[in-house]
């Protein structure tokens, strides 16, 4: 079975938002004072479960957990060993998460015995002070201590850091370099204007064109032939033993090659990160409509997938997306 969109894009790939709660604050993705949704309106983990199984029946292949942060998620072990036990009968090849690592520390041996092999790690920087400023209270040692001990598990490590203006631009040759001695792949990441924060989108975008020539004099990249599918484009570089990554979705748009959809922790499948458009599963689920309704409707919402975002950060035009990242998962 294989879905494919309106445009003949294969899509394999799910990512579901499993809160919107998250233990950290950071100054592009929230506001300071965030109101969070109430219990009854987040999916239960069987509705999570039974729409991913939906979705694996039809063609998804992996699964991402989000969120918020998926960590805080109340018993989110035990979705991830049932999730799991789908490899066994179905096409589901992996199960994977990104976390801002805070919780790693406890969870590493439980993710890693639930089958989670592979995880995505966000840190914007390795100062102290900086991380506190970033994430509005966060602490450093909590996140590197989680990664040493993901490691200590053989779970194998992504970082990803978002590219943020005037604050760690200068600090990317150091997170090359510890990242390099840790043998931990490392991805950049655009500012994406997902709703209004506390500061303007402009005060905080680079542009990763610019990143990619400074390093490039450095590193002197190669593309790599690593290909996830996915929209980072990977590259080699002189002394590196990791791959490096750019994710550009203002400077450089990659939407031609996308393969997958997104789940809020409310059910709204999301067919694209930067539109508005979505289908409501948690009303589909809790009026008691069967699977073959789920499957319909999962088929119905591929055929109007868009075909590209149009994010634009400009301090005339606001945010066409009402939405942080945290309701969707990056
Ligand atoms: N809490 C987890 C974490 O931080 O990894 C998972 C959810 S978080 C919303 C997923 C990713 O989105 C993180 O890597 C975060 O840095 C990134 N992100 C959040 N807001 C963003 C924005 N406005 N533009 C670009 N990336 C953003
Ligand atoms: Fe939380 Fe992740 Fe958003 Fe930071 S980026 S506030 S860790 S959800």
């Amino acid at each position: 079975m294989e879905l494919v969109d309106q445009f003949l894009r294969k899509i394999n790939y799910l990512r579901i938002s499993v809160t919107d709660r998250c233990d950290l604050r950071c100054v592009y993705c929230m506001k300071e004072k965030m109101n969070f949704l109430p219990k009854n309106e987040i999916l239960t983990l069987e509705e999570i479960d039974r729409l991913c199984f939906n979705f694996i029946q039809l063609g998804v292949e992996k699964i991402r957990l989000t969120g918020g942060e998926p960590l805080v998620r109340k018993n989110i072990i035990e979705l991830i060993k049932n999730l799991n036990e789908k490899k066994q009968n179905t096409n589901l090849k992996e199960i994977t998460l990104t976390t801002n690592g805070t919780l790693l520390k406890n969870y590493a041996k439980s993710l890693k015995e639930n089958g989670i092999d592979r995880i995505n790690v966000s840190l914007d920087t390795i100062n102290n002070d900086k991380y506190k400023k970033i994430t509005r209270f966060g602490n450093l040692n909590n996140v590197l201590s989680g990664i040493d001990e993901a490691l200590k598990y053989n779970i194998k490590i992504k970082i990803n850091t978002v590219v943020f203006k005037n604050f760690n631009e200068d600090e990317l040759f150091d997170l090359i370099e510890w990242c390099n001695n840790k043998n931990i792949d490392l991805t950049f990441i655009e500012v994406m204007p997902m709703d209004d924060t506390d500061m303007p989108r402009n005060m905080q975008f680079v542009s990763l064109d610019k990143i990619y020539k400074k390093l490039n004099k450095f590193y002197n990249f190669k593309e790599s032939e690593h290909k996830t599918g996915g929209p980072a484009k990977y590259y080699i570089g002189h002394n590196l033993n990791i791959k490096l990554g750019f994710i550009t979705p203002l400077s450089n748009n990659f939407c031609a090659s996308c393969n997958r959809v997104r789940i809020s922790s409310t059910g709204k499948l999301f067919m694209c990160l930067g539109q508005n458009d979505y289908v409501d599963f948690r009303e589909i689920m809790r009026n008691d409509r069967g699977d073959s309704h789920i499957k319909e409707k999962i088929k119905f919402a591929l055929s109007v997938k868009p075909k590209r975002h149009d994010f634009i950060i400009d301090p005339k035009i606001k945010p066409y997306i009402k939405r942080h990242m945290n309701v969707t998962g990056g």
